[in-house]
């Protein structure tokens, strides 16, 4: 069997990890897997069904009664309804923290990411792909940038996609995931011993993307 190529981005919320995978995913042609959107989506179902998103025993009931995954368009569904754009509301992004610091619905999760990515060339992105999903992908990115540079191209993309939100609230919810991602207990946010540190602060998205093409060249990835 031909060897299959993995890249990893890792990194807090809003870095941007998301715009330069998808970028890359495309340039190489490998397939593109946003594991944020399976949290966000887990997070929507519990929402739907009217648990606490807070109530870890309640939330995991779900877990082998619910579909997640992708459609042809690569866009998430839940049960095979494209939900894409649900997953970004506000309800949504403040309550996915607490849903993705619990282990069994990680471990739920983890599995199906893990099967869309085997034997294939990939590009994931999430928190814990590298030191966790995919701890032997050939290339691991820690992407970050400033909590303010971050809250600030949230906002951005929530008024381009009609999402009503303040700079504020972005900042919060920033620093509320950042804080709720590297203390959970079960595969907290942090950058793998291997990984590759691209502060994006001061970067374009393209000098982003040019520096991981250049290093996935360089170890042969394509
Ligand atoms: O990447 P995105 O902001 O869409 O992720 C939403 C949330 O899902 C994160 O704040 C984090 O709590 C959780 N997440 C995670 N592990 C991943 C991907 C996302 O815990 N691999």
């Amino acid at each position: 069997m031909e060897k299959s190529y993995s890249i990893a981005i890792d990194g807090p919320s809003a870095s941007g990890k998301s715009t330069v995978a998808k970028i890359i995913a495309n340039k190489l042609n490998f397939i593109y897997v946003d594991t944020g959107a399976m949290y966000r989506a887990f997070t929507y179902a519990v929402l739907k069904a009217g648990l606490d998103p807070k109530d870890e025993k309640a939330s995991e009931s779900l877990i082998g009664k619910i579909e997640i995954s992708f459609n042809e368009k690569n866009h998430i569904t839940l049960d095979g309804v494209d939900i894409s754009k649900e997953v970004r509301s506000n309800e949504v992004a403040d309550n996915v923290s607490y849903i993705a610091s619990y282990k069994n619905i990680r471990l739920f999760l983890v599995d199906s990411q893990r099967k869309i990515a085997s034997n294939k060339n990939v590009v994931m992105d999430g928190r814990d792909i590298g030191t966790y999903v995919l701890s032997n992908a050939d290339l691991k990115i820690y992407q970050i940038a400033s909590a303010e540079e971050r809250a600030n191209r949230r906002y951005k993309e929530n008024i381009e996609k009609g999402i009503k939100s303040s700079y504020e609230d972005c900042l919060d919810n920033v620093n509320k995931r950042d804080y709720i991602d590297s203390h959970r207990s079960f595969c907290p946010l942090h950058p793998a011993d291997d990984s590759i540190e691209i502060n994006t602060t001061h970067m374009t998205i393209d000098e982003v993307v040019n520096e991981i093409l250049k290093i996935a060249k360089e170890r042969g990835i394509y």
